[in-house]
């Protein structure tokens, strides 16, 4: 490189930094997208600070983080009914493609997703059976509260996040002035939407026949209820 092209370089890297600090100045004048939010836009985003944090970590401006005992009613079912079907073929191709996965993290695996979450997950002997039944559970969630999941990116995040918090986090420290603070490691934006996104691709046909015949099931034993309580004719 001449002298010539390494400056016309640092002309164009100044010009392109000065295009997006005036990019970000101008967005800060522009309100949040997300609907009722009267804040200014944060940096490139189009939300502001707080909307654009949920779109990142949870697939939406308004998404959130679900505790796990509030999926425990569908995980009870879904524990059930895997339970009462594991001789089908699907749930036995489901379960050797997790184990692989588990697996394979372990040996050190860079070409799958999360890799390293895996690797946790199978030292802290989580089954390819724990993360079948809670992938499932939050779908079989999201079909029976729509409104607190409704959509499929927000399904994707809220799956991949309640299969990598089947077990504890590491722990890490950091120091900022002089302070110690241990926390648990953080999820990366690329593993939260990446799990969600492997899983559906690859089990996405098998879960929805579970949530789809389970489902079937209750609304078969709920109309066989009514039945036995369907009045009788008073007249004669
Ligand atoms: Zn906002």
């Amino acid at each position: 490189m001449n002298v010539n092209d390494q400056e016309s370089h640092f002309e164009m890297s100044k010009r392109a930094s000065l295009n997006i600090s005036h990019g970000i100045r101008m967005n800060q004048y522009k309100m949040c997208n997300a609907k009722g939010c009267m804040l200014s836009r944060h940096r490139v985003s189009g939300y502001c600070r707080v909307h654009e944090r949920g779109r990142r970590l949870y697939g939406h401006a308004l998404g959130y983080h679900f505790k796990s005992k509030e999926f425990n009613e569908e995980r009870q079912l879904v524990t059930e009914f895997i339970g009462s079907n594991i001789e089908h073929k699907g749930i036995a191709s489901a379960l050797a493609f997790l184990r692989q996965w588990l697996e394979r993290s372990t040996s050190g695996d860079k070409l799958l997703p999360a890799y390293e979450d895996f690797h946790r997950l199978n030292s802290k002997c989580i089954k390819p059976i724990d993360i079948l039944i809670e992938a499932a559970t939050v779908w079989l969630y999201s079909e029976r509260h729509r409104e607190r999941l409704p959509d499929d990116l927000r399904l994707t995040y809220a799956i991949s996040l309640a299969v990598l918090h089947l077990a504890p986090r590491d722990y890490r420290s950091t120091w900022s002035q002089g302070r110690e603070t241990v926390s648990p490691q953080r999820l990366s934006a690329a593993a939260r939407l990446a799990v969600g996104e492997h899983i559906r691709t690859n089990l996405g046909l098998l879960i929805s026949n579970i949530v789809r015949t389970m489902q079937k099931q209750q609304s078969e034993q709920h109309e066989f209820r009514q039945s036995l309580s369907a009045p009788f004719s008073t007249t004669k």
